[in-house]
Parts: C-alpha cells; sequence; structure tokens
C-alpha cells in the first residue's frame, strides 16, 4: 500500500522530502561513516548540527539575540509542570487563560507548584470561542500569564498574541509552532512538542527570555532547571539526537520552502479551503467554533447524522485519507492540516466530503 494523506493530530504528518532525505542518511550520515543516532552528542559532528538547527530556528522565527532555545525532553506535559516549578512556586501568582482541553491540563499540573488563578475560561462555551480580552482577569503582580494559542482538540486559536502588559508571557504553541510569522518579542517563553509542525516526538523546544531563567531556584534538580539547560547548550544529559536531527531537517526544509510568510499563507488557504467546504455543506458537515476563533491547524467537524460517522471513517480510510476521527472529548471528525500536510491532500479532503455529503445528504 502506498502512503496516505495523514490528518492525525500528533504524531502527525512530516514533510516527505524530510523522511525521504533521513532515509537515504539513515546508515551514513554525512562525514560520520554511522548514523546520526549512533554518533556522540559531544562530538564535533553533532555539535554543528545542534548550532546549525539553533540557527535556522532563529532565522525561521528572527529570535531576538535575548532569547535561549532549548532543545529539551518530556514532551510539552512535563514542562506544564516544570514551568510553575522554575518560575512561580507556591507564594507566587501564576494567570492560566483556558480555551481548551490542554490548557485544562496545564492547569492541573501547575495546581501544587503555584497560587494558581485562572484569568479566562472559555467553558461555558464548550472551548467553541476564545474569551475578549477585556474580560480576563489578570494580576499585574503574577510571575507570568499561561496562555495555548491553538487547542488542537478544541479546534479554537487566538488570532493574535494577547496583550498582558509587562508580566511574562508563556505559550503552549505545542500545535501552531512555525506555521506562520509570529514575534517572539511579545514572549517571555514559548514551548512546543515536537510531533505536529516539528518532526518526531520525544523532543520539546523552547524559546526563552534570558533574564528569566535568572529566575530558576538555585535548589531545583538541575535536570529540572531551565538555566542549567541553558548554561549546558541543552545537553546536561544526553538529548534526543535523532529528534533534534529530525528537527534540523524540518527547519531547512522550511526555509527552503520560502520560510514562515509563505507557510503561514499557504496555511491559511488550506484552513480556508476545508472550512468553505463545511460551511457550504448546507448543514451535512458542521464546525461548532465561532469563525474569528478558528484554527488553521485542527478542523473539528461533525456530520448531521452521527451514525454516519463510522461509514465516513471507513470510506475515507480507504480513500487514502487517514486518521480522521475526532478526540473523543468533541467526538465527531477532526482534519489536522499542519504544515507538512500539502493544498492537494486538504483538496483531496474536501472532495471526499463533498461526494460523501452528495451520497448521503
Ligand atoms: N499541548 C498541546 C497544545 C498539545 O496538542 C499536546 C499534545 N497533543 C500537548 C500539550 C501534550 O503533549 P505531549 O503528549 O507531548 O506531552
Amino acid at each position: 500500500m502506498s502512503r496516505g494523506y495523514n490528518f492525525a493530530a500528533g504524531p502527525a504528518a512530516v514533510p516527505e522530502a524530510v523522511l525521504r532525505q533521513a532515509q537515504a542518511e539513515l546508515l551514513d550520515w554525512g562525514q560520520a561513516r554511522a548514523s546520526v543516532m549512533e554518533i556522540s552528542h559531544r562530538g564535533k559532528l553533532f555539535a554543528e548540527l545542534a548550532a546549525e538547527s539553533e540557527c535556522d530556528l532563529r532565522s525561521l522565527l528572527d529570535i531576538p539575540g535575548n532569547y535561549k532555545v532549548l532543545f529539551l525532553q518530556g514532551g510539552a506535559t512535563q514542562h506544564f509542570a516544570q514551568i510553575p516549578m522554575n518560575f512561580a512556586r507556591r507564594d507566587r501568582i501564576a494567570d492560566y487563560v483556558v480555551t481548551g482541553h490542554w490548557g485544562e491540563k496545564a492547569v492541573r499540573e501547575a495546581w501544587t507548584l503555584a497560587d494558581v488563578r485562572i484569568a479566562a475560561n472559555s467553558d461555558a462555551s464548550r472551548h467553541t470561542a476564545i474569551p475578549a480580552r477585556d474580560t480576563w482577569t489578570l494580576h499585574a503582580d503574577a510571575a507570568y500569564v499561561h496562555y495555548t494559542p491553538n487547542e488542537t482538540i478544541h479546534g479554537v486559536e487566538f488570532q493574535h498574541v494577547p496583550d498582558v502588559g509587562n508580566v511574562p508571557l508563556v505559550a503552549d504553541m505545542s500545535s501552531d509552532i512555525l506555521s506562520r510569522p509570529l514575534d517572539v518579542r511579545k514572549f517571555g517563553l514559548i514551548y512546543a512538542g515536537a510531533q505536529k509542525n516539528i518532526g518526531a516526538s520525544g523532543l520539546v523546544v523552547m524559546i526563552v527570555r534570558e533574564d528569566l531563567l535568572e529566575r530558576c531556584p538555585k535548589d531545583l534538580p538541575k535536570i529540572f532547571n531551565y538555566a542549567e539547560h541553558a548554561a549546558n547548550d541543552s545537553m546536561l544529559n544526553t538529548p534526543n539526537t535523532f529528534g533534534w536531527y529530525l528537527a534540523s531537517l524540518v527547519f531547512k526544509w522550511l526555509l527552503g520552502e520560502g520560510g514562515l510568510v509563505a507557510i503561514g499563507e499557504r496555511n491559511r488557504a488550506k484552513a480556508e479551503h476545508l472550512y468553505a467546504g463545511i460551511d457550504g455543506s448546507g448543514g451535512f458537515y458542521r464546525n461548532p467554533v465561532e469563525p474569528a476563533s478558528r484554527s488553521w491547524m485542527n478542523v473539528p467537524f461533525t456530520l448531521f447524522d452521527e451514525e454516519l460517522n463510522a461509514l465516513f471513517l471507513k470510506e475515507s480510510e480507504a480513500a487514502g485519507l487517514l486518521a480522521l476521527k475526532g478526540h473523543k472529548a468533541v467526538g465527531g471528525m477532526r482534519a489536522s492540516l499542519y504544515n507538512a500536510v500539502t493544498l492537494e491532500a486538504v483538496h483531496a479532503l474536501a472532495d471526499f466530503m463533498r461526494d460523501f455529503a452528495k451520497r448521503y445528504g
């Protein structure tokens, strides 16, 4: 069987060119005379890869010099806990904006570590809209404000970076990093699991303003301390070398595609095409999210008749459209349209959906 169009939410599609390159050099990488996964992370060759990947990411996101870039492990979930450990602690307020499942999870992990306050929560609307900024309750003395720019399950995405004044803004960008241009200067800290737009799971990329690292408590175990990771160039212990290597290929691929302006335009076109198909289906398909909060990356949708769900999944899979089953928290379907998902794939999905609606509507 051949490769299908992959709409998985994560781990998710990787650019085919990247997979081909990884395949071609799997046994014998560059000058190493061994696989990239078989060499020391402390050797010259891996150090060059690490430096070049950071340089490419800096260039993609135009990361200012006073930000550190870290390549960590643990998945975003570990950092839900590690962020309050480093920057808040029990006697400090940490404001959390909750717009879906992952924001809720971040709160749950932080709860025992910091004085967590919920600045806003869209649960009353079942996370179908971003709460207006003027309804948030923020604390000027908070250690940070945490939010989730794109909620992977609910399919809601901030279209602008919220203004939180001088309090450092912390963003879990696991499912939207590198999907469009971004002004890093507006953030204190950005973190993202790699398994959607960066490559393979097991790697977390973090971009953190240097002055914040001075707040990391000295009595934290080193392995949890971001300042220690930064001081050791993300090599406090053995990093996920293969994941880092894949990320380096993805960064090069993004640069070759024209960078984030070009990628952002492509992502906009993909999302608009799919939403237009859903909205124009005469009610056969429905996306519950208010249009201004709709995600470019994750598009949940339901069928007017739930009885058709199993058939939809069976037929779409047979047509080579993979992993469209929605998360159980919202039901129905979900198409994830990360960077590696092509416009061609989205057209194939929209065509299939139109045809399916014609046959069963
Ligand atoms: N945050 C967001 C926005 C996510 O989409 C996910 C995973 N889907 C996570 C956090 C958790 O990531 P991990 O499983 O790598 O810890």
